[in-house]
């Protein structure tokens, strides 16, 4: 695609107006290179760019899409509640029924609040526990993602285990300074941390099973661990389910590991492709929010009538879903690709949870930051663009999730394996360079 296309146009266009071009950086298709495309339609598991190019899709919006692009339940939700105005800033029985609906599920969200995005949610269970517990300290993992919260934009230097430092420009000290971050499943500074920190700590925040570092799971030793020690300390356990919560099956990561995290926090899916997350526990802990309670909260366009019908449609389709059916579509696709690295001799590491895959450039094994860092980006650009050009769409990062819906089919994975066998040609020949 050149800077002659009408992405090519657009993206020229678009950086007059906005920074990089982009609403969100990673869309700018910067650890690739290139221009990125401009869509103007999806359907099913497939979008299509101005340029008239068809894609399957393995981004799927970056997860809320488990449903596929325009599902017709989820569409006919939205075009009727829009018919009854958008949104009224008073209180709306679609909101009941979605949050039922996500306590049905999610047994350990007895009651939960509605907001617009991950990163609201986020900040909004740091305030929450460190009101509930009267401390200051968050614990996070290097390479977890939770949206752009200044205390949590936080990632392991060297020195992981002395004072966070900011990754991102315009974060105050102070803040950061609240924060520890620890190499993800690892045992051994996490008991260090808590024997020598526990009574200041306030909340571990974890992916369960992580998705923004690429795929890597959580051992089930690590998040028991988690659990117990958060438990004796008195601190809370916060589950950022935003991507695993009704992707791993309905009930998230939290059903997967069998453990009860005392805050959960949800989004994408629970949206249904529109901007909504919620975050929920206990009765006791989310008393302590307003109305009832004294820590502020609010949002102009929470729970609107908008994001919940679509919500709603999406969770209510998930709960009578076949994530069997996802899973083996994920083994499918991850087999066809550890058997395409070993044909054409470029080592690859597949991480794989159920429905959630990634393939790392490097042989392995990845199972926190460090180990996915080892992976080549440059040959996951030049696949990334061999892909493309195959028609695949897959994450412009070498260090996201990809993401399967229902709406994939056997034939769409035969195409991308075969569009895979072309560009593991492209790389393997491109590997002297
Ligand atoms: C996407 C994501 C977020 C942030 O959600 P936004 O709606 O983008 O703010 C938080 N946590 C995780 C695990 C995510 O993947």
């Amino acid at each position: 695609m050149t800077e002659a296309s009408r992405s090519g146009e657009l993206f020229a266009r678009a950086r007059d107006v906005l920074p990089g071009g982009v609403s969100s950086p990673v869309r700018a298709f910067g650890a690739v290179g290139g221009v990125p495309r401009f869509i103007v339609r999806g359907s099913g598991a497939r979008i299509w760019d101005v340029d008239g190019r068809e894609y399957l899709d393995l981004v799927m919006s970056w997860g809320p899409l488990l449903h596929g692009h325009a599902h017709p339940t989820i569409v006919s939700a939205v075009l009727e509640a829009t018919q009854g105005g958008t949104s009224f800033g008073a209180p709306t029985e679609v909101e009941v029924k979605l949050g039922m609906a996500i306590q049905r599920l999610f047994p350990s969200m007895q009651r939960l609040r509605f907001v617009n995005s991950g990163t609201e949610a986020t900040l909004s269970v740091l305030r929450l526990a460190r009101a509930h517990t009267g401390r200051d300290v968050v614990v996070k993992f290097a390479g977890c993602y939770h949206g752009h919260v200044d205390a949590l934009l936080v990632k392991a230097g060297s020195g992981a285990l002395t004072h966070g430092q900011p990754t991102s420009k315009g974060i105050p000290s102070e803040v950061a300074e609240t924060t520890r971050v620890l190499p993800y499943n690892d045992l051994v500074s996490l008991q260090k941390l808590f024997s020598e920190e526990g009574e200041q700590i306030a909340a571990v925040i974890v992916e369960p099973v992580a998705g923004n570092m690429g795929v890597v799971a959580g051992q089930p030793e690590f998040v028991a661990l988690l659990r117990r020690l958060t438990e004796s300390a008195g601190s809370l356990l916060v589950f950022d389910e935003v991507i695993t919560g009704l992707r791993l099956g309905p009930g998230g990561a939290q059903e997967m590991f069998g453990i009860r995290p005392d805050l959960t926090i949800l989004g994408k899916i629970v949206g249904g492709g529109l901007p909504a997350a919620v975050f929920g526990g206990s009765e006791s802990i989310m008393a302590l929010l307003s109305p009832e309670g004294p820590v502020y909260q609010a949002g102009t366009l929470s729970g609107n009538p908008l994001a919940m019908s679509a919500g709603l449609a999406s969770v209510e389709l998930a709960a009578f879903s076949d994530y069997a059916y996802l899973t083996r579509l994920a083994t499918v696709l991850g087999d066809g690709l550890i058997e395409l690295g070993r044909r054409y001799d470029v080592p690859i590491t597949v991480n794989r949870c159920r429905s959630m895959l990634s393939c790392f450039f490097t042989p392995g094994p990845v199972n926190d930051l460090e180990s996915a860092q080892r992976s080549d980006t440059s040959r996951y650009a030049r696949f990334f663009h061999a892909m493309l050009d195959s028609g695949v769409y897959l994450p412009p990062s070498q260090f996201e999730t990809w993401m399967l819906s229902f709406a994939h089919q056997d034939s769409d994975l035969e195409l991308i394996l075969m569009a895979a066998d072309r560009a593991f040609t492209d790389v393997a020949s491109g590997s002297a360079g």
